[in-house]
């Protein structure tokens, strides 16, 4: 499969869906796919006429001393992946063809953007939106394929698509795991044996969140309280943030008695790792 990287191809190419009336799907990853990424693919290919796969690693979305330059580049490998599962359309476009001489625009995400992740990574939630809403006009797409994984991203996007009026829809698709409950990750490939076998305890700690307040504890600080403790019980090195939150704003749920979510970020050695479980 032949990647697009010129604009006036991508543009050609959904000139000629449009003509046609076919529906288009959007899904951007940052490559280094896995079984998550490709759960999306699939979502759009089911649902939509035609399906344009994004594979761009945004500088913009990485703080001076994240792992920008280390980020996993396994293009070929994406590529073969996305034929196998189907995919006919992969935008693969160079920074310089995102990020011109002159860019000079960027989106100040919504109030949603502004605790957890926004707390550890300020600038993060604008490069994101910034290069989202640049594909999503790009591409022309109907609607966009989001992973759960990424709670608060996709907060963040549909937030910003509501606020500006944007003409993409947003689909969100459920988080995809290893059996063990790994939630996959392309930041996994970091981790050794030792510190892969660490890491099953953010989803274990998630499903000890849920078991808690299915029998009944409601008092936010207890819960998150014993989250954190069972994170370093098991022997993660730091964490970010260990909450139980309001599923729409993301606050601080301190009195629990309805649907929240439940989002973890902690270090295990040098690697991030996030994950999140909605209950109720
Ligand atoms: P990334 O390449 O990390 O930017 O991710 C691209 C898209 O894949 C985002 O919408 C992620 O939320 C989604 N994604 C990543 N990991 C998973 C997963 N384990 N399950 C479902 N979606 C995922």
């Amino acid at each position: 499969m032949n990647p697009l990287n010129r604009l006036e191809t991508l543009h050609e190419l959904t000139d000629g869906f449009r003509k046609a009336n076919k529906t288009i799907g959007l899904v951007p990853t940052m490559g280094a796919l896995h079984e998550g990424h490709l759960s999306l693919v699939r979502q759009s290919l089911e649902e939509m006429d035609e399906t344009i796969v994004t594979i761009f690693v945004n500088p913009s979305q990485f703080a001076p001393g994240e792992d920008l330059d280390q980020y996993p580049r396994t293009l070929e490998q994406d590529l073969e992946q996305l034929a196998h599962v189907g995919a006919k359309h992969v935008f693969v476009p160079d920074s310089s063809l995102i990020y011109p001489p002159g860019f000079s625009t960027s989106i100040v995400p919504p109030k949603v953007a502004a605790v957890l992740e926004g707390e550890f990574r300020p600038t993060h939630f604008s490069g994101v939106a910034t290069v989202v809403l640049k594909l999503f006009n790009m591409s022309r797409a109907d609607v966009a394929f989001f992973g759960q994984k990424d709670y608060q991203q996709v907060c963040v996007i549909q937030a910003m698509v509501e606020d500006l009026n944007v003409n993409t829809q947003v689909r969100v698709c459920p988080i995809i795991r290893e059996s063990d409950g790994l939630a996959l990750s392309s930041r996994n490939r970091y981790l050794d044996a030792e510190q892969r076998k660490t890491a099953l305890v953010l989803h274990k700690t998630l499903q000890h969140v849920r078991d808690l307040i299915t029998s009944g504890q409601n008092d936010g600080f207890e819960i998150v309280t014993e989250m954190r403790q069972m994170l370093i019980d098991g022997g993660v090195d730091s964490i970010d943030y260990a909450v139980v939150a309001d599923p729409a704003t993301l606050e601080t749920a301190d009195f629990i008695d309805g649907k929240v979510v439940a989002l973890l970020a902690a270090y295990v050695g040098k690697t991030r790792l996030i994950d999140n479980l909605i209950i109720g």
